[in-house]
């Protein structure tokens, strides 16, 4: 029992002391200094009413706010009794290594001659730009099929918006994201190290990607929060803004299915799901129908599959002819 606790306790630490955790005080810190920056110097505040509004009780101790701690309390103890059953990454990533070059006959080392810096910039490029889409492909899915809405609903049911809030999933889109980034570590690597032989690195400070280093020094958690930091139309249109990914978040129904982007825009304009950020007050959260989705926690958690077996008993499965019934 002590050994749990302890894992426990190791798992809430690294969520805030691991540069590798969006919720890294350090990654906080930046998002707090852009945030003061953007209220009190670009929009004119006082320092005062900046930080009044950085931290609004409204905001801040409101109940979905308070939820939201419930769910990043519950969702690491999950996670914590759910690790040492799971495959670690490297296992997973190296299980897709061998079946790629196993079952392709992939020779090893094809381009090995190339200078080690080009090598590993190319391959840190690529997996941020594989990852990256890949993230946007899980999250269309996950808005565009009935089954896999039950469950994204949950992060969409906040109605306000803290960097906690990025934690607020429900375990079971936490294990699809989870497999996400196992299957695109495995192929990363499998076709790199194919190319390139064992001098493919991934560029990296204390172990930590370059590229999602800078993307959460640059405010990633702004997204989860109530100040709209927009971008010059022409940057939105490659980067996604804190404000846009609020307007994900919207609960207007013009704003349904926008931005499913993390980091790059570019996905969303080839679908056609692309919309700039709005100089306007955005409400948070989900429909009337769905307003009996938080009225405990517990109701967040179990309705999805409550939903789910709904929706499984509406889906008629028909036998093939020749099988029909016989009267
Ligand atoms: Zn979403
Ligand atoms: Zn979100």
């Amino acid at each position: 029992m002590p050994e749990i606790i302890e894992l426990i306790f190791s798992d809430l630490s690294a969520q805030f002391l691991s540069p590798r955790k969006r919720l890294f005080i350090g990654y906080l810190a930046c998002a707090f200094c852009i945030a003061v920056l953007w209220v009190c110097v670009i929009n004119r505040t006082s320092l005062k009413k900046g930080l009044v509004m950085i931290f609004a009780p409204a905001v801040w101790l409101s109940r979905s706010s308070l939820f939201d701690v419930f769910c990043f309390a519950i969702n690491r103890v999950f996670f914590s009794f759910l690790r040492p059953a799971l495959f670690t990454h490297l296992t997973i990533a190296t299980i897709v290594y061998q079946l790629l070059h196993l079952q392709v006959l992939m020779p090893i080392g094809a381009l090995d001659y190339v200078n080690y810096w080009v090598a590993t910039s190319t391959f840190t490029l690529v997996y941020f730009i594989f990852d990256d889409f890949s993230r946007f492909g899980v999250h269309y899915l996950m808005h565009r099929i009935p089954l896999l809405w039950e469950f994204h609903k949950f992060h969409h049911s906040a109605e306000t918006l803290t960097p906690l809030t990025v934690t607020r999933t429900h375990p079971v889109e936490g294990i699809i994201f989870l497999l996400r980034t196992v299957s695109v570590q495995g192929v990363t690597i499998a076709l790199f190290v194919g190319l390139f032989g064992s001098k493919v690195d991934l560029l990296t400070i204390y172990g930590v990607s370059v590229l999602g280093m800078v993307f959460h020094s640059l405010g990633s958690n702004l997204r989860h929060s109530h100040i709209a930091i927009r971008y010059p139309v022409a940057v939105e249109k490659i980067f996604i803004s804190p404000a846009q990914h609020q307007l994900h978040h919207s609960r207007d129904p013009q704003h349904f299915d926008r931005n499913f982007g993390v980091v790059l825009a570019i996905w969303d304009r080839l679908i056609g799901s692309f919309h700039p950020s709005i100089d306007k007050e955005i409400r948070f959260g989900l429909t009337k129908s769905d307003a009996d989705f938080t009225k405990s926690i517990w109701s967040m958690y179990l309705t999805p599959f409550i939903n789910l077996f709904r929706l499984l008993g509406r889906l008629k499965i028909h036998a093939p002819k020749g099988f029909e019934r016989v009267k």
